[in-house]
């Protein structure tokens, strides 16, 4: 058999990757002066790298491996759909065993108005799926002006050039000439960095109501959707203001713009409820899903969708599709995690038992003097970092500096937390233990605190 091996030292492997693998998301020449962390193997909630060091993993991967590692099961159920089909398409008139089972799976726990789903290979071609079908949508409804598709900045919903175009990074946009025509964006409900002096309820309504600004200025008859994620992953972990959700579905409504729900993280449970729109009360008419879907196991993405709309898109061929739409494994594989998800109620342990616990640690997180902000849903938080705590200032040298240092220091001591500017962010796999929680904050709290101390060294404390 070939298999891969790890025998190679690490400065070797390192060396190899440096001369031949280009990272996502990654300053090459940066990394390759570095080296990358070479990860060799994972078990639950841990990592195992190439020098034989345990790494507590508190963002399961890229917020995707909701089971933890190491299930036997899913290998078994990927071998046996191996021999049994490796692949077929469901492309002209065919489908198979795996594909029909989750679909059917999958929808039987979405909300009750959603009964289909369309399969892609992860979260940004289910985006560009989307794009695609809500345009069509309007087209078919005798409504081929509804094209434009409303976001919010600091978004994330993939890397594809449309998904990168709903998404709001100004880092992503900068480079190749996004987002696309027809894409436009609002701004996002942060209210610790934005609101200013508005309580976060006053803040959550108002930027809701840029929707209906943006709405009325590009015309209701312009306008297909708006897509959003219920908590801005990759954004920050942000949680928005109780009013801003409820006010959302209510301009949806009224204007007849088709709501996305952009559920890769939230979905399947991260929220402490099956989807992060239970969580929030938002009533989509399409999800998009990944990540948790399979937790990571094999790459699987969709977007599922309501009666109305896959009732209107059944009229016409949709000219779309990929060669790995239903692939047979990633479906089964899938099955096989959404099963464990429910045997061993990892949702309800998460609602009832462990997201509470976090919260409490978290809170105490939140007493930190260099913590201006602790959010936490679920089993997704990130702890804001601040010069001053009472003003809610921001760093006066600039975002991230302090952030980077906290994130080096998680992994100098063997967990991982991830920063997005000078936040931490988490989003640990649904497994984690209270004593997980309790390793979580210990750890992190003396993070903090070495932060803070260089981050005082380096003058980097000064408020802007
Ligand atoms: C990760 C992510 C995506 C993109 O999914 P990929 O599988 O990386 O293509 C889309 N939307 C959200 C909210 C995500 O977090």
């Amino acid at each position: 058999m070939n298999m891969i091996t790890n025998h190679l030292p690490t400065a070797e492997l390192q060396a190899l990757d440096a001369a031949h693998h280009m990272h996502p998301f990654t300053d090459s020449n940066a990394l390759a002066a570095k080296g990358a962390r070479v990860i060799t193997g994972a078990k639950g909630v841990h990592l195992r790298d190439s020098d034989g060091q345990e790494i507590m993993d508190c963002m399961a991967g890229l917020w995707c491996v909701n089971i933890g590692y190491g299930r036997d099961s899913i290998a078994e159920v990927a071998r046996r759909q191996l021999l049994e089909l490796p692949y077929y398409n469901t492309f002209f008139q065919t489908t198979h065993v795996p594909a029909i089972a989750l679909a059917e799976k999958v929808t039987s726990l979405a909300p009750d108005h959603m009964n289909h789903v369309f399969f892609a290979a992860g979260g940004s071609d289910a985006n560009d799926t989307n794009i695609r079908l809500v345009r069509h949508y309007w087209a078919l409804k005798g409504k081929p002006e509804k094209q434009v598709i409303i976001s919010r900045k600091n978004a994330y919903h993939g890397s594809t050039v449309g998904a990168a175009s709903l998404g709001g990074m100004q880092a992503m946009h900068g480079q190749g000439t996004l987002p696309i025509p027809g894409v436009v964006h609002i701004n996002q409900p942060h209210w610790y960095l934005e609101g200013g002096d508005m309580t976060p309820e006053e803040f959550g309504l108002q930027r809701a109501r840029e929707l209906e600004k943006k709405i009325a200025e590009l015309g209701e008859d312009n306008v297909a959707a708006f897509i959003a994620e219920p908590i801005q992953g990759a954004g920050g972990v942000i949680i928005p203001p109780s009013t801003y959700w409820p006010e959302i579905q209510r301009i949806c409504d009224a204007h007849e713009i088709l709501l996305i729900a952009d559920e890769v993280i939230c979905g399947f449970g991260r929220t402490g409820n099956m989807w992060g729109s239970d969580t929030f009360s938002i009533r989509p008419d399409i999800m998009t899903i990944a990540k948790g879907l399979s937790s990571g196991y094999a790459p699987i993405g969709g977007s599922i969708l309501s009666d109305e709309v896959f009732d209107v898109m059944a009229t016409d061929e949709f000219y779309h599709g990929y060669t790995y739409s239903g692939h047979p494994m990633s479906c089964a594989v899938a099955l096989e995690n959404l099963r464990i998800l429910e045997e061993e109620n990892l949702i309800g342990n998460v609602r009832d038992v462990t997201a509470p616990y976090l919260a409490e640690k978290w809170a105490g997180l939140g007493e930190h003097p260099l913590v201006g902000e602790a959010r936490i849903c679920g089993l997704v938080g990130a702890l804001q970092l601040t010069p001053d705590k009472a003003s809610r200032a921001a760093f006066a040298e600039g975002p991230g500096n302090v952030g980077v240092i906290a994130r080096d220091l998680c992994f100098e001591d063997n967990f991982i937390m991830r920063h997005v500017g000078d936040q931490l962010i988490i989003s640990p796999p649904l497994i984690f233990s209270k004593e997980n929680i309790d390793t979580l904050a210990e750890k992190a709290w003396k993070v903090l605190d070495k932060t803070m101390a260089s981050a005082t060294e380096k003058g980097l404390m000064k408020a802007a």
